[in-house]
C-alpha cells in the first residue's frame, strides 16, 4: 500500500483543515521554525497508532489537541485521516477487496481516542499491526528522527536483529505470537 494523503483537522497547529497530498517520489516539507513541520510528523504516527503523548512532545494525549492562539479558541477533538492506496492488494484481508483504505484516528477532551478503518471502528492494536505489516508504523524504524542514526549505529546485537525484522515485515508476525502466547 502506499501513502496517498493525509488530512489533518484540530490536531496540534492545525487549527483550519490540511489536506495534504503525498505524490509519487520525494516529498519535502519546508518551511520557517514553528510551522508546524514536525507537528504534521507527528500526526503521521499518532495516526498510526503511536501510543506515548511524550513521543508528540505532550504533557498529555489531550495535548495533541489545538489548544487555542492569539484570538482562536481551543478545539474539544482533533482528527488526522491518512489514505491508502491498495491497488497492489496488500491490506488486511477484511479490507483487501478495497481500492483505497482510510485509516482515522480522533480524540476528544477527556475521552481518549478511537480509530476507524474506512469507518468501521476499529482497535489501536489492528491500527499497529497493519502498519507493522507494511514494514512501517508510529516506532518504526522507518520514521527516523534527529538522533536516530547514531543510535542505531550503537545498538546492541538484539535491537539491531529487531530492525532488520521490521524492514523484513515480519516484526507484525512477532508481535502476534507474543499475544498467542499469552492467552
Ligand atoms: P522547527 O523548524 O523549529 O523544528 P517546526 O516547523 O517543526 O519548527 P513545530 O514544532 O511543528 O514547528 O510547531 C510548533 C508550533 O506548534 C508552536 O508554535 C506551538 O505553539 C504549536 N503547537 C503545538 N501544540 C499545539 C497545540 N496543541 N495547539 C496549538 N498550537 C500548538
Ligand atoms: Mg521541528
Amino acid at each position: 500500500m502506499k501513502f496517498t494523503r493525509l488530512r489533518i483537522l484540530g490536531f496540534k497547529s492545525f487549527v483550519e483543515p490540511a489536506d495534504f497530498v503525498i505524490e509519487k517520489g520525494l516529498t519535502a516539507v519546508v518551511g520557517p521554525n514553528g510551522c508546524g513541520k514536525s507537528n504534521l510528523v507527528e500526526a503521521l504516527r499518532w495516526v498510526m497508532g503511536e501510543s506515548s503523548y511524550k513521543n508528540m512532545r505532550a504533557s498529555g494525549m489531550d495535548d495533541v489537541i489545538f489548544s487555542g492562539s492569539g484570538n482562536r479558541p481551543s478545539r474539544n477533538t482533533a482528527e488526522v485521516t491518512l489514505f491508502l492506496d491498495n491497488a497492489d492488494r496488500t491490506a488486511p484481508a477484511a479490507f483487501n477487496g478495497e481500492d483505497e483504505l482510510q485509516v482515522s484516528r480522533r480524540i476528544e477532551r477527556q475521552s481518549g481516542s478511537t480509530y476507524r478503518i474506512n469507518g468501521r471502528e476499529a482497535r489501536a492494536r489492528d491500527v499497529q499491526l497493519l502498519f507493522a505489516d507494511q514494514s512501517t508504523g508510529a516506532r518504526s524504524p522507518s520514521m527516523v528522527g534527529q538522533g536516530r542514526v547514531s543510535e542505531l549505529i550503537q545498538a546492541k546485537p538484539q535491537a539491531r536483529r529487531a530492525l532488520l525484522e521490521e524492514a523484513a515485515g515480519i516484526s507484525g508476525l512477532h508481535s502476534r505470537r507474543h499475544e498467542a502466547e499469552l492467552r
